[in-house]
């Protein structure tokens, strides 16, 4: 299942984060991701694993318009100069000519205006097909629209049922920045939380199940990481049922 962003472009609705992967373990979980049905890859410069999806993406045999790389100006390399560099550098890791996504990962206060002007140049000249932002709150987001015209396709922040971030989804909903939801499992925690356990029961699902379900219904686009095969699966079979309203105040 596929979303519109704001561009034109689509993008998948839920993806692999990558985060805390290495080496052959990534690259397994990657080449599975993708059997399984997965299209979009979430990496980011700062996690040092663009390579290992480089590897895996051709490995896995898919045309590279059949997936969608997401990767992220690190914090270090923020700035004009410096982002188009780093660009480059993620490119040739993870061997292809373009990003699908190059979010700007931190809004560092003394230079993600200069980072967010070279990310505009790298997304005319085509090596991004949609620019966007992370862990951008309301008042981010507000001073962007001061220094550009050029509206973010994607947010991604942390979100999830234990980080309900209603305001800014309207925000974002009213501008039309698609948000994505990392850290959407809360990294593991809360799995056994009783409240989640009773309404997970109530539809035969696991609880990880029911919070990247919660984010789907939202119209958050989930980016669940795992190197589990049996997790991964799990993560992705979320498009067969439906959380009652109800439920979804619950957990809200
Ligand atoms: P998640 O909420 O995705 O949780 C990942 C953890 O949960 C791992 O320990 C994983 O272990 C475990 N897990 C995965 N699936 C299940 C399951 N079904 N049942 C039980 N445990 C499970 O956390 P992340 O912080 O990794 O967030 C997801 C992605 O978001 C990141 O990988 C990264 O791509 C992105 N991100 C972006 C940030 C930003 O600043 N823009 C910040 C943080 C994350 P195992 O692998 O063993 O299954």
């Amino acid at each position: 299942m596929n979303v519109l962003l704001n561009n034109g472009h689509t993008m998948p609705m839920i993806g692999l984060g990558m985060y805390d992967m290495y080496g052959q373990e990534a690259e397994r979980a990657i080449v599975r991701a993708i059997e399984i049905g997965y299209r979009l890859i979430d990496t980011a410069s700062m996690y040092q694993n663009e390579s290992e999806l480089g590897n895996a993406w051709q490995r896995s045999g898919l045309k590279r318009e059949d997936i969608f790389i997401t990767t992220k100006v690190n914090n270090s390399d923020q700035g004009y100069d410096q982002t188009l560099k780093a660009l480059e550098v993620s490119l040739a890791k993870l061997k292809t000519d373009y990003v699908d996504l190059y979010l700007l990962h931190w809004p560092l206060k003394l230079t993600r205006k200069q980072t967010w002007k070279a990310m505009e140049k790298i997304w005319k000249e085509g090596r991004a097909k949609s620019i966007g932002v992370a862990n951008f709150l309301i008042p981010f987001l507000t001073e962007h629209y001061e220094y550009t015209e050029i509206i973010p396709a994607v947010n991604q922040v942390e979100f999830s049922p234990y980080l309900f971030l209603k305001d800014l989804l309207v925000h974002c909903q009213d501008k039309n920045i698609k948000m994505q939801a990392y850290s959407p499992l809360l990294r593991g925690l809360k799995l056994k939380d009783a409240k989640l356990v009773s309404i997970a029961a109530k539809y035969n699902r696991t609880t990880a199940q029911i919070k990247l379900r919660w984010c789907i219904q939202h119209g958050v686009c989930p980016i669940p990481k795992s190197v589990n095969p049996v997790r991964l699966l799990e993560n992705f079979q979320v498009f067969d049922f439906q959380i009652t309203e109800d439920d979804m105040r619950k957990l809200d």
